[in-house]
């Protein structure tokens, strides 16, 4: 069997091997490293891909938070809401700009955040909301735009772990993350759905002003050369980046089948287990399984871990501690128990191994060693 990892990319890159040392042999010739054609051809290849006006590429996945944030034209003081549980980038961009994070709760069956606790925390003051599709798997995206219109409020999307998912709207129409609020924003980190083999990300918007405000921003604030008419940043893909990103482009859906196949393995092979509370999957979204998250009922999920890890399966906790109990962001608004399902969850939760190289051998191994733990319980 092969050694079972987190996330496999040597195994995926095998596969396209050719088709990528070509491309990148072809950049290397051109020396078109920042901003050459790689980029724009990526760039209107994704925007075809996820249905969307525009994709502006940039440094990374907290980049294009930070500029989409920028982009709005917010002023310090204004409130921002996102979810406690997710990936500190989400909060640390809204704390870097000045403005107020303003964190809620998620549902516990989806770990995505809760309308409920949106709407009660929504005040004059607040300017965005920042719906995280965590995981791989849409927030409800219907009843956000719903609460964004009826309070002027604008929406940016965290697609960075949701490439490729889609949701399907009230209207009955098929919209992909990122492609719903007024900004989206993903991340090219390698062991994403979408993954660079360095840094990358980009933001989308069906708007033509923001889109133009957004090329600015990411690029010093300028239209014309030595020409600023905003405060931007440097947040640029590079050309490398952007030919990789291209050929993998052309397998996303692929990549997610091969997710969603060993998410269907892992959910048959718990189905009957009480102790193991398989991931939730919301009926008009598709999971892209960024990752298998499972939460331990009446265990101590360091014990499994520990087995499976003597067992050669590796494990992981994402997250061990929502953002409102980091030290970073302790804030007096904030205490212990005011977020009870995060607090719950980052005890509980644990990830299993998701990439798009495991195979039926290694699945097995996996799903075999978790069940022997919990059978002698
Ligand atoms: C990865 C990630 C980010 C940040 O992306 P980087 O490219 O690492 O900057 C932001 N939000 C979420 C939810 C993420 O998973």
């Amino acid at each position: 069997m092969k050694d079972i990892r987190m996330v496999d990319l040597s195994g995926q890159y095998e596969k396209i091997k050719p088709e990528v040392d070509a491309a990148l042999a072809e950049v290397i010739n051109s020396t078109a490293f920042i901003n050459g054609p790689a980029v724009k051809n990526f760039q209107a290849n994704l925007e075809k891909y996820l249905g969307v006006k525009h994709v502006i590429p940039c440094a990374n996945g907290t980049d294009a938070l930070q500029v989409s944030l920028m982009a709005l034209g917010l002023k310090p003081g204004d409130e921002v809401i996102t979810t406690t549980f997710t990936f500190i980038a989400t909060a640390e961009v809204i704390a870097l700009l000045n403005l107020t994070p303003v964190l809620v709760d998620v549902e516990i069956d989806s770990f995505n955040i809760s309308i409920d606790a949106i709407r009660k925390a929504i005040t004059p003051k607040t300017k965005a909301i920042i719906p995280v599709h965590l995981f791989g798997q849409s927030a409800p995206m219907d009843e956000i735009m719903e609460l964004a219109r009826e309070f002027n409020i604008a929406v940016v999307e965290d697609a960075c772990q949701s490439i490729g998912a889609g949701y399907t709207g009230k209207d009955g129409i098929y919209r992909k993350t990122g492609a719903i609020g007024h900004m989206g924003c993903t991340s090219f980190f390698p062991s994403k759905n979408l993954g660079a083999y360095g840094d990358g990300g980009a933001v989308f918007t069906q708007d033509d002003e923001l889109a133009e405000k957004l090329r600015m921003i990411v690029n010093h604030g300028m239209k014309v050369r030595y020409y600023h008419d905003e405060i931007g940043v440097n947040s640029r893909l590079d050309s490398m980046q952007a030919a990789i990103l291209d050929i993998k482009l052309r397998h996303l859906d692929e990549y997610a089948n091969a997710r969603r196949k060993a998410a269907d393995f892992y959910d048959n092979a718990f189905r009957d287990c009480s102790k193991l509370i398989t991931p939730y999957r919301y009926e008009k979204s598709d999971h892209v399984f960024h990752q298998y998250t499972l939460l331990a009922k009446g265990f101590d999920r360091a014990k499994l871990i520990e087995h499976l890890n003597n067992k050669g399966v590796p494990a992981m906790i994402y997250y061990p501690v929502p953002l409102h109990q980091q030290k970073a962001y302790l804030d007096p608004r904030y205490k212990d128990g005011d977020f009870p399902n995060s607090e719950y969850l980052s005890k509980n939760v644990f990830s299993l191994p998701m990439h798009t190289e495991l195979d039926n051998e290694q699945l097995k191994h996996i799903t075999d060693s978790v069940l022997e733990f919990i059978n002698a319980l």
